[in-house]
């Protein structure tokens, strides 16, 4: 199969990344808090804006943690399948270079050649898409697997991967 793989809070851990932005500007939310919704919609507005501000400087996707068990994931699915990752890198323009180092870093066996920045994920030619934004599933030809995040906690999605644990036995599903 071939295999399309969104990057923030899907490989890189943009969700703690943004909660530590939003903590050293004095905001702490709890994870209750945040089920079901994202953290610029229960933040203050200008300590929104002010995060909009920093993440759109690029940097911000440059020092991302791996979403725990990512890397051994990817490693395994491209062993079986042909697999891109597919960024909607257009949202923050000045990230792409930044977002091209950190796979270089984390991800040094993955072929740069299969790293695709894009705005609207319908151009995605693939047999599945895992994202954290269901959104991304419109006029996606292929199957959406929605990879599960606390901002869509209770959105109703007949896919979910829970975690990466799970990848195997849910692609073997969708293969079969
Ligand atoms: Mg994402």
């Amino acid at each position: 199969m071939r295999i399309a793989i969104d990057m923030d809070e899907v490989l890189a851990d943009a969700h703690a990344g943004q909660r530590r932005l939003y903590r050293d500007l004095g905001f702490d939310p709890t994870d209750e808090d945040l089920r079901g919704c994202e953290l610029r919609d229960k933040a203050p507005a200008e300590m929104a804006a002010e995060v909009e501000r920093r993440l759109h400087t690029g940097l911000f996707f440059a020092d991302l943690d791996p979403v725990p068990g990512a890397q051994d994931a990817l490693r395994r699915l491209r062993a079986e399948h042909d697999v891109f990752v597919a960024s909607a890198a257009m949202e923050y323009p000045a990230s792409c270079v930044h977002k091209v180092a950190w796979m270089e870093r984390h991800f040094p066996d993955f072929p740069i050649s299969n790293l695709v920045f894009c705005g609207d994920k319908s151009i995605l030619r693939a047999d599945v898409l895992i994202d954290d934004h269901a959104h991304h599933f419109e006029g996606f030809a292929g199957k959406g697997l929605l990879f599960s995040a606390l901002h869509n906690h209770g959105h109703d999605w007949p896919d979910r991967l829970a975690h990466w644990d799970d990848c195997d036995v849910r692609l073997g599903e969708i293969s079969a």
